[in-house]
């Protein structure tokens, strides 16, 4: 059903197609099609993934930034064209599309972009039940990743403080054209059932990345910048480094440095 010659890859949009049926028929599947009826691809490229999410009982938009794929997706899926949107994932406003509705969201898209997607997913995780993405292999790891580990990061406390996080499977370099330097892994998050936070939800974020970016010390050091009293900074947790940390700690931490901040 090719009607057109193939997108030439462009680099600058990242793009490296995938080109194993059984891989992209796998992630597919990752959809557990609960809890929405829409489902938005992000970067379809030449279909390979789209037409295996046409075939389920689901409605299904993508975004593509690329002219050339989205001519091509407009001429070898007929049943799509109206709900292709010719547009950047990133600045685009979802509820032109979606007007408040939820949404899943599914893709293998750029890594260069990839965790800007997950930080527009968690500003929308109000609509968005469930993700199902690639990434580089590390970068999946390190979303899913658990306190402890070495990986564990602003982008894993953040995550799972609203969704649960599964490292699905491994995808190698040799099924894409042109492969990529490094390997790939495919995630879920499911967003929890109560995912509103008992904390600030801005000053977590503001928490959770000035700890990181000094990793190696004791919060008692990295969080200096927010004047706490000393009452507070003489908790046991100010003696942690950030990695050391659950992220019902973050957040058990955060609320204590709420009121903190109140009672100045
Ligand atoms: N999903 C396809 C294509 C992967 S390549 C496959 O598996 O074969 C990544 C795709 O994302 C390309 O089609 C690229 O044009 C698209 N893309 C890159 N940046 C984008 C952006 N900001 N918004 C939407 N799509 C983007």
């Amino acid at each position: 059903m090719e009607n057109q010659h193939q997108v030439k890859a462009k680099k600058f949009l990242g793009q490296h197609f995938l080109n194993d049926e059984s891989i992209a028929q796998k992630i597919a599947e990752t959809l557990t099609l609960n809890g929405y009826k829409t489902v938005l691809e992000i970067g379809p490229g030449m279909g390979v993934l789209t037409k295996y999410l046409l075939e389920k009982k689901i409605t299904t938009h993508v975004i593509e930034i690329d002219r050339e794929s989205v001519e091509y997706l407009q001429s070898n899926y007929l049943n799509l064209a109206p709900r292709i949107i010719e547009k950047d994932f990133l600045k685009y406003d979802l509820n032109e599309t979606f007007k408040g509705e939820p949404f899943a969201i599914i893709g293998n898209f750029p890594y260069n972009i990839s965790t800007q997607i997950v930080f527009k997913t968690l500003e929308m995780r109000h609509q968005i039940p469930e993700f199902s993405g690639m990434f580089q292999k590390e970068v999946a790891a390190r979303i899913c990743s658990k306190e402890g580990s070495k990986v564990y990061g602003i982008l894993s406390v953040l995550t799972q403080a609203f969704y649960d996080a599964e490292y699905l499977f491994t995808v190698p370099p040799n099924v894409f054209n042109p492969p990529p330097k490094v390997d790939s892994g495919v995630l879920r998050l499911t967003r929890k059932k109560d995912y509103t936070l008992p904390c600030d939800e801005k000053l977590l974020f503001k928490v959770v990345k000035t700890a990181f970016q000094q990793r190696r010390k004791t919060l008692r050091n990295s969080l200096k910048t927010l004047n706490l009293s000393n009452n507070l900074r003489e908790d046991v947790i100010f003696g942690k480094r950030p990695e050391q940390l659950s992220v019902e700690q973050f957040i058990e931490l955060t609320t204590s440095i709420e009121n903190d901040l109140k009672d100045e």
